[in-house]
């Protein structure tokens, strides 16, 4: 079997290592004779896990011990609603500020006005969020709860390079489409939450790093299994949690240990990148959607100059084992989603089909 190099943007493609880790230990974890997915999330066998996953987390986040980890049912989505439920009622005002980098943020700022005020700090809509707007943090309103951002914005292809200071205000990032791909200072931020199928493991829930001062503004009507402070104060374990995800999760962190940490990861990550924006740079066939500047690391987005030539692109690539690039509509033309888990080779495999292509279609 010829495993594929998968540029889906999520569920992404996991580290063959990890898949073939996961596919051994199956039927039969550490010898016990069943497998971690039939096991009970009270085991001694799964606490093992929970309890080896926030090592493995706090130590390649570097996440300060006023941080709680959590992991929250519900995918990066959910977090839009639970965000809102425990923070917006951090100031009597209720208001929450964004900036609209992309759908994610729109989004989220919607679900928010559920709950109280959303407030547009700066937006990039005009251009089709091929930027990451510029804004004086004196714009935000004191009286809002917290600032939301999502800082690598998958569809378009941009991320934030650098963080705005908030100050008093509690910096909410939504990292879904990079975290652990890149150093950060957690110190930054309130809350930070991912959903997992793009960096972290499969789909279904969300890593959630909050610092533990911001427990305590739960709306009263917010759900329990909503409520950081039940996953707080029960390791997660308030009901039965997604222990598979939560397994696959340490094996991928056991793999990024193993390759070196997010250090080494985000100098790997940048040199694949530039494979890919050079190729695109180089060429007039090719065209990059995102400002320079504001380049994802993450998700490459770029569209064909001929473009009734896009489904021919995506159809001859996946014959060649380069899988999902068709770009999201938003955008249109191709995305090339370039996780932790891809390798160098899979982009210069991509720069050399798109070359070749490119020859055979001047
Ligand atoms: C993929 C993605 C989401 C949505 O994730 P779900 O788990 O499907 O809800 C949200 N935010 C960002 C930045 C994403 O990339």
């Amino acid at each position: 079997m010829k495993r594929v190099y998968n540029f889906g943007a999520g569920p992404a493609m996991l580290p063959t290592e990890v898949m073939e880790k996961a596919q051994a230990e199956f039927l039969n974890y550490q010898d016990m004779g069943a497998g971690i997915i039939e096991i009970s999330h009270r085991s001694k066998e799964f606490d093992a896990i929970i309890d080896r996953t926030d090592e493995l987390l706090t130590e390649l986040a570097g996440i300060p011990d006023n941080y709680k980890i959590l992991y929250v049912h519900g995918g990066a989505q959910m977090q839009f609603s639970a965000v809102p439920l425990n923070l917006i009622n951090r100031l009597p005002a209720r208001k929450a500020s964004f900036v609209l980098t992309g759908n994610w943020a729109v989004k989220a700022s919607e679900e928010a006005e559920r709950y109280g005020t959303s407030l547009n700090i700066a937006s990039s809509k005009d251009q089709n969020f091929n930027y990451i707007p510029d804004f004086d943090v004196s714009q935000i309103d004191p009286e809002s709860s917290y600032l939301h951002i999502t800082s690598n914005n998958t569809l378009f292809g941009t991320r934030w390079h650098q963080f705005p200071k908030t100050g008093d205000v509690p910096l909410v990032a939504d990292m879904t489409s990079e975290f652990l791909s890149r150093k950060l200072n957690i110190n930054d931020f309130g809350v930070i939450f991912a959903g997992l199928q793009k960096n972290l493991g499969p789909a279904g829930l969300a890593l959630v790093l909050i610092r533990d001062d911001l427990l305590d503004y739960a709306l009263p009507e917010t759900p329990g299994l909503l409520n950081y402070k039940t996953y707080a104060e029960q390791h997660s374990l308030a009901n039965t949690n997604n222990t598979f995800a939560i397994y696959m999760m340490k094996l991928v962190l056991e793999w990024l240990k193993d390759q070196g940490g997010v250090e080494k990861m985000e100098a790997q990550n940048e040199a694949k990148a530039k494979l890919l924006y050079d190729c695109i740079d180089a060429s007039d066939f090719y065209l990059g959607t995102a400002q320079p500047a504001h380049r994802s690391i993450m998700n490459v987005t770029f569209t064909l100059a001929k473009d009734e030539l896009l489904d021919e692109f995506v159809n001859q690539a996946e014959a060649q084992g380069l899988y999902a690039l068709k770009g999201h509509r938003a955008v249109g033309g191709a995305r090339a989603s370039i996780y932790n888990a891809m390798p160098v080779a899979g982009c210069q495999a991509l720069v050399d089909f798109m070359k070749e292509f490119e020859k055979s279609h001047a």
